[in-house]
């Protein structure tokens, strides 16, 4: 299912006010993200997008909505219509295994749990690959032989090392690896106000949520589940409640439900990582040669200091619970 959002901006060059009290409503009830694309409706301009999308459809309100479910496509002029009709999330069947699932993964080591995840998604699991952690879970499906996805983000501001990782575990493990790149409609706009590094004065959040959130949700756009390296002992202020298996209300399958995601080296220490790549002789970063430890965008990231922990160099102007940058939101 993909649903289009249309917007629509007056002659005078003022957004419509209803329109973001429908992106406030669908924001509260979480269900923003399940708008795939927006379109704008420029009234002083037919030509729009939006204008002859609503000609199209003889549509005179804004916003409305189109849901193109790949057989046919239905229009709502009605926020509250779509949400109710389209939106409100189907009982899972996987729900009622997810409890027991929860427990049963936490005796499990976590090639099992990956196994597991493999032969109930197949293609439609797409592990997230950034760091050390990543191509830890990589070796190990491939190890388990059966399918899996495996894309990667590409913000524009990474490591040239990190670019030659990239490239190393394309061809180490013969994977049709997928980088997602920030959409240039979004990303533009904001380097023209705020400039290339507004993050040391602004925060990363929105610099983040351009280079990375955004592109996360195209590359888990028909997946099921995905899998990510996430460690507790990371950021125990921010990872502290996680398990190796969730349900994840932030991204959602074409069906509408949840994604699955997990996280089999929850429980690994950063020693256990680093054993198992040298024991398995898994491609790394070399930056982790040059005393880098948590890896993300070169002006984010700094060499670790001697007894700091590894999530200070990543985001260190910033307050330890702001240093997450918004892919694993809880
Ligand atoms: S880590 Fe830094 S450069 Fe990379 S997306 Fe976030 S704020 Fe932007």
């Amino acid at each position: 299912m993909h649903i289009t959002m249309v917007k629509k901006i007056f002659a005078d060059g003022h957004p419509c006010g209803k329109c973001a009290q429908a992106e406030d409503l669908l924001k509260k009830r979480s269900l923003w993200n399940r708008i795939n694309r927006i379109v704008t409706a420029a009234e002083a301009n037919p030509d729009s997008e939006g204008m002859k999308l609503a000609a199209e459809y003889g549509v005179e309100l804004a916003p409305f909505f189109i849901v193109d479910t790949g057989t046919e496509k239905r229009l709502y002029t009605r926020v509250l219509e779509l949400i109710n009709k389209e939106l409100k999330t189907p009982p899972l069947s996987f729900l009622s295994d997810l409890a027991a699932a929860v427990q049963r993964y936490a005796s499990l080591e976590p090639q099992e749990i990956l196994a597991e995840a493999q032969k109930k998604f197949a293609e439609g699991l797409a592990i997230s690959f950034s760091g050390a952690e990543d191509v830890v879970l990589i070796d190990m499906a491939a190890k388990n032989k059966a399918p899996f996805r495996v894309f990667c983000l590409d913000t524009g501001r990474l490591h040239e090392e990190t670019y030659t990782l990239i490239d190393q575990v394309r061809e180490h493990y013969g994977i049709a690896l997928e980088v997602y790149t920030p959409n240039p409609q979004l990303l533009e706009p904001f380097i023209h106000k705020k400039g290339l590094n507004s993050f040391y004065r602004n925060g990363h959040k929105e610099c983040c949520s351009i280079r990375k959130v955004e592109p996360l949700q195209r590359a888990l756009a028909g997946c099921k589940a995905w899998a990510a390296g996430l460690r507790r002992d990371q950021n125990p202020a921010t990872r502290g409640t996680l398990a190796a298996v969730e349900l994840d209300e932030n991204h959602h399958s074409p069906d509408g439900q949840p994604l699955v995601k997990f996280s089999p080296l929850l429980e690994w220490s950063s020693r256990q990582v680093w054993n198992y790549i040298r024991e398995n002789n898994v491609p790394y970063n070399k930056l982790h040669d040059m005393g880098f430890i948590s890896i993300g965008c070169a002006p984010c990231t700094r060499p670790a200091r001697p007894g700091e922990h590894e999530r200070m160099s990543r985001w260190w102007w910033e307050e330890a619970a702001q240093r997450e940058c918004g892919l694993h939101k809880p």
